[in-house]
């Protein structure tokens, strides 16, 4: 694929988009990002060469939310290593992202690091015993890093509006507290967690991030290895078969890709060996996901033909 057939692609699919008017609904539980216009549209192809192509708005910073979970993932697993998956599984959950449902059976486990509950988990390894704001420090430090740009920064009045109405995740660590599988206050695990959700990056910023996954774990740029070929396979293995909560399935089928979205209407998706894509739509689908972001990427994945399941030439 040539750069300026790629950049047209882009460009057509920010023009096609302009004109959807189904863009889906803006999630209005957490107040500052009822708050984001649905016309907002971007997206951004960092390649494997060090290219980074960008359409639409792929500048402006948007709440990357659950998309996070892919960066506290790869740092947990650097900071615990295997023993992550004793406090966490690896199935998909069919559920919705922020369900409470089977954490009762399943004596506290959550079913996979990408629901809220996992990444509640999650942010409670990366805690480790420091106070929320020096654990998020580090998570922010590393994240910059991987963009390789140190203007990345936390939205603290998103992360204060998730404190003051996160019930739902209030209950989801108290509950996972009771079976032991919360080791800190919850009030600090959460404090960590609604801080991550709140990281600010703009597409282009978010596509530079997950370079490293496109090169089983090695950063293509620095050449600095992020996690071994292994973490980085499982990593997208997770984000195929998790990363859209019970909308996994469909985005498989649809996009083909591991992908990780949020509620801010962010989405990174990566094509291993060729490139790492984020798309930036704020109106979500009824599971949560970008809608726009979702139909962006199945076409630009059909054009280009990108998919895991194309055999290797
Ligand atoms: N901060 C959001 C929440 O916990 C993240 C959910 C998401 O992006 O899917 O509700």
């Amino acid at each position: 694929m040539g750069a300026s057939n790629l950049q047209l692609i882009l460009d057509e699919i920010v023009e096609e988009m302009r004109h959807v008017t189904e863009r889906g609904d803006v999630a209005d539980y957490i107040p500052p990002l009822a708050c984001i216009s649905p016309q907002k549209f971007g997206i951004a192809v960092a390649t494997i060469d060090g290219a980074c192509h960008i359409a639409g708005d792929a500048c402006e910073p948007f709440s990357i939310q659950s998309v996070s979970k892919v960066f506290s993932l790869t740092a947990a697993l650097d900071a615990v290593g295997e023993d992550l998956w004793d406090r966490i599984g690896v199935e998909p959950s069919g559920s919705p992202f922020n369900s409470i449902v089977q954490l009762e059976s399943e004596a506290g486990i959550p079913r996979n690091p990408f629901i809220n509950a996992g990444a509640i988990v999650v942010a409670d390894v990366l805690l480790g015993g420091r106070h929320p704001d020096a654990a998020m420090g580090a998570l922010l430090k590393f994240v910059q890093s991987l963009a390789d740009d140190d203007t990345i920064y936390v939205d603290h009045a998103v992360a204060a509006a998730e404190k003051e109405t996160g019930w739902r995740n209030a209950a989801l660590a108290n509950y996972m507290r009771d079976f032991g599988n919360i080791m800190h206050d919850p009030a600090d695990t959460l404090s960590l967690y609604f801080q991550q959700c709140s990281l600010a990056l703009s597409c282009e910023q978010l596509a530079k991030a997950g370079r490293f996954l496109i090169t089983d774990g090695v950063d293509p740029q620095t050449g600095y290895r992020v996690v071994t070929p292994g973490r980085a396979r499982r990593i997208n293995a997770l984000m195929l078969t998790c990363g859209h909560y019970d909308g996994s399935g469909e985005f498989a089928f649809r996009v083909g890709l591991p992908g990780k979205s949020g509620v801010g209407g962010g989405i990174l998706a990566i094509a291993p060996g060729i490139a790492s894509i984020a798309v930036w739509s704020p109106g979500l689908n009824t599971r949560g996901n970008s809608k726009l972001g979702t139909y962006a990427l199945d076409r630009l994945t059909s054009r280009v033909d990108w998919s895991i399941f194309e055999p290797p030439i």
